[in-house]
């Protein structure tokens, strides 16, 4: 079976500010490093409202919708941006991320890699924040429990920043199992091990600075993965955030873009052995253009690899 890749032309149109470092350009490299892979490309659709409300109340939808500028920016936090395209990229991303998983639950694909912005995994209930508006990895996990029925989903972030939204999003959520490493201390601050969830189905490891793959790799060998294999998920939701790579400039972790393909492809071993390989997979961060679009390439060989 095949690998999904979703997306859509109006995740190009939220644009930010001259400078900011969640720019176009990181999609458009994207998309130029995976077009020559034999993937199956799918429009992401816009997300519906009842999406959306799995996680967010409606009166914060309703304020994001009225944020949006009919001209050049808004600013909505410290560094998070609205353009007037903003919206519908925002729903495309959440609807990206629904659509992936109705394709893998339903068969139609073994796994799904969402090229979107912008991200999701820093937004709360009522507050956008580190360039993002909604929680497309939580909301995610929400509706394949409570539309799909499933039992067990984990959410695995090995973004370099905490996956603040997506822990708080599903804090109290018993089916959902959240994994996050990120680099400590580090922007936005939270996730320190005893951040351990309403069930303890939080699971949060923080990295030092200047570490590289080889602490990751020990760190996910001897938490992440025994704790992924104990939950028993029946589908595997990725926040697949790149800035944990040595090249990029935000953060100070030294992964290559091997760590990136490493890390997939024990992933996709763990979801073969739980649920006949079912992952979806979100982008998050990653802000050097070349290290973004070549570890993304490599995380995405590793998932069409995988559903071979
Ligand atoms: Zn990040």
């Amino acid at each position: 079976m095949a690998t999904a890749l979703l997306t859509h032309a109006d995740c190009l149109d939220h644009v930010t500010p001259n400078g900011h470092p969640e720019r176009v350009a990181r999609l458009e490299h994207i998309l130029l490093a995976l077009e020559p892979l034999d993937l199956k490309r799918v429009t992401a659709p816009l997300a519906a409202d009842d999406d959306l409300l799995r996680v967010h109340p409606a009166n914060y939808i309703a304020d994001i919708r009225d944020s949006r500028p009919i001209e050049g920016f808004k600013q909505i936090d410290g560094d998070t941006f609205m353009s007037p395209g903003s919206v519908d990229a925002a729903y495309r991303a959440a609807g990206a991320a629904v659509r992936a998983v109705d394709m893998v639950v339903r068969g139609e694909v073994s796994n799904a890699f969402c090229a979107v912005r912008p991200p999701g995994h820093h937004a709360e209930t009522e507050t956008a924040m580190g360039f993002c508006l909604f929680g497309n990895a939580a909301l995610a996990a929400k509706h394949a429990l409570d539309h799909h029925g499933l039992s067990r989903v984990a959410v695995f972030d090995f973004d370099v920043h905490h996956g603040n939204g997506t822990q708080e999003l599903l804090w109290d959520e018993r089916r959902a199992l959240v994994i996050t490493s990120q680099q400590m201390p580090l922007w936005p601050g939270s996730g320190r091990p005893d951040e351990t969830g309403a069930y303890e189905t939080v699971l949060n490891i923080p990295l030092p600075p200047g570490s590289g793959g080889t602490e990751m790799r020990s760190a996910y060998e001897a938490q992440a993965f025994p704790r992924l294999r104990a939950f028993r998920p029946e589908l595997i939701i990725i926040s697949a955030g790149f800035d944990a790579h040595q090249d990029d400039p935000l953060a100070s972790l030294n992964w290559t873009t091997s760590d990136f393909a490493w890390i997939t492809g024990e992933l996709c071993k763990i979801a073969n052995e739980m649920c006949d390989g079912r992952i979806v997979s979100t982008l998050e961060g990653g802000y050097d253009l070349n290290a973004l679009s070549e570890a993304t390439r490599a995380h995405v060989e590793e998932l069409m690899k995988a559903a071979r």
